[in-house]
């Protein structure tokens, strides 16, 4: 019997006890592909040299010191290595444990940076249906998920939740990109101005939506007209990049691709790919300056924030898969991989839509791909989903059921950025039988 309390209560999970490359392998020896990269996590795989060695290095000589006293030299270059990388204007790094501290952090920077600023009553968020942002109170009100929310309301009850850039089932069919971008753009200015542009804080979204929709990319030009409608009423942009960011898209950052820089962008997960819990806020130089003259000292803080060793293990990480070149490998792997999801999975009988970006690929299941029916959420198809994979030998992260009033099944995958291609093989053919 297990002591260990799983969120899923009556389920037993094997227990891993070792990493190679893309496998996790269990105390029975069994080996799984990790074609989620865990919840897109892991992308250097497991056990990587650089990383290993470089925890091994900082624990040696500090593992820990607190921000209240002192930063550190990995936190340094951490920070100096993001934001060189990162859209223009965000000049500051805030480093937290994870990606729910990450969003809880930017809701805080921006209600700071109002108040700051001689705005505090601007405090209403736009977010989007079907949307995750994390499990932390203010994250989770963020979030467009009625049954992650139900347990736990009333939450912050200042969010309202705006249609997602979800071409599969909100973009009309005989609407065009232009049109349906900027009906969205519309129903964001139409509730800014319904709740009164001054009392609006900023509007989140993840650039490709991860979890909840199954690696969703927007459709050109959306988050343009999203910029200047934030722009025109003073709304600051948040964008949560804490599953699509650090690479796995095949840019550094998911929105380099739209050509869009927001105010304050999040990150977590694949910045230390899982060798430890890190996360950062990434704010503009406009916000940063906002809080070091006004106040001077942000109200905010964590005892693990910017911890030595989980910023050396991000920063080997990262400076990995640049000396590896393996960005560029996510988009020749993504392509890959997209081809032979196609090629299995194009005429399925219960898929009804393939999409992603980079090694971010998601696939739709409904009962009917030609009336885009669901199933029906009772069957539980991702569980059973999940729990076929693990039989097979596979990871990959199913979601499903009703979000938000809406139902919908589909697949995640995020694998390693170091597969080969006779991984992509693995992989497919095990999803297929899975499913
Ligand atoms: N934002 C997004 C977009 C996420 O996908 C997640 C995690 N799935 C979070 C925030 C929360 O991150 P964490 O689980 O590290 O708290």
């Amino acid at each position: 019997m297990s002591r260990v309390f799983h969120r899923n209560i009556h389920q037993f999970y094997p227990v891993a006890v070792a990493g190679d490359g893309p496998y996790i392998i269990a105390a029975d020896g069994r080996r799984y592909l990790d074609a989620s990269g865990g919840a897109a996590v892991s992308c250097l795989g497991h056990s990587a040299t650089e990383v290993v060695e470089a925890i091994q290095k900082q624990v040696a000589s500090l593992a820990y010191a607190h921000t209240s006293f002192f930063t550190t030299e990995p936190m340094e270059q951490l920070a100096d290595f993001l934001v060189e990388r990162a859209p223009a204007g965000l000049e500051y790094v805030y480093f937290v444990s994870g990606g729910s501290e990450a969003v809880e952090a930017a809701l805080k920077l921006a209600r700071q940076y109002f108040t700051e600023t001689g705005q505090p009553q601007r405090r209403h968020l736009i977010a989007r249906r079907q949307s995750y942002h994390g499990n932390t109170l203010g994250a989770l009100a963020t979030g467009g998920n009625a049954w992650r929310r139900a347990q736990f309301e009333p939450l912050l009850t200042q969010v309202s939740h705006l249609t997602p850039c979800y071409a599969y089932r909100e973009q009309g069919a005989q609407e065009s990109d232009d049109a349906f971008t900027t009906r969205l753009a519309r129903e964001l200015e139409d509730e800014i101005l319904r709740l009164g542009a001054d009392e609006v804080m900023a509007f989140v979204a993840e650039p490709v939506v991860g979890a909840t929709l199954g690696a969703v990319p927007p459709v050109a030009g959306y988050f343009r007209k999203i910029r200047e409608v934030c722009d025109r009423y003073g709304v600051l942009l948040i964008l949560d990049e804490v599953m699509c960011g650090m690479g796995r898209t095949g840019t550094l950052f998911a929105i380099e691709e739209d050509g869009v820089s927001p105010d304050i962008t999040t990150i977590a997960k694949g910045l230390g790919a899982g060798y430890q819990p890190i996360g950062a806020t990434l704010v503009s130089g406009k916000i940063y300056d906002a809080i070091a003259q006004g106040s001077g000292f942000f109200q905010h803080g964590h005892t693990y924030i910017g911890h030595a060793t989980a910023c050396a293990a991000a920063l080997a990480v990262q400076q990995t898969i640049e000396s590896r070149q393996l960005l560029s490998r996510v988009k020749v792997l993504g392509t890959a991989l997209r081809a032979r999801l196609q090629e299995r999975f194009g005429e399925h009988s219960h898929i009804g839509d393939l999409r992603g970006r980079g090694l971010f690929q998601g696939l739709e299941l409904v009962l009917d791909p030609d009336t885009k029916a669901p199933f029906d959420p009772s069957l539980k198809l991702n569980a059973l989903i999940k729990r076929a994979a693990m039989e097979q030998g596979l990871m990959c992260y199913p979601m499903g059921g009703t979000i938000d009033g809406r139902q919908g099944d589909h697949i995640l995958l995020a694998p390693p950025f170091i597969l080969e291609e006779a991984h992509l093989d693995e992989l497919v053919d095990k999803l297929d039988r899975a499913i």
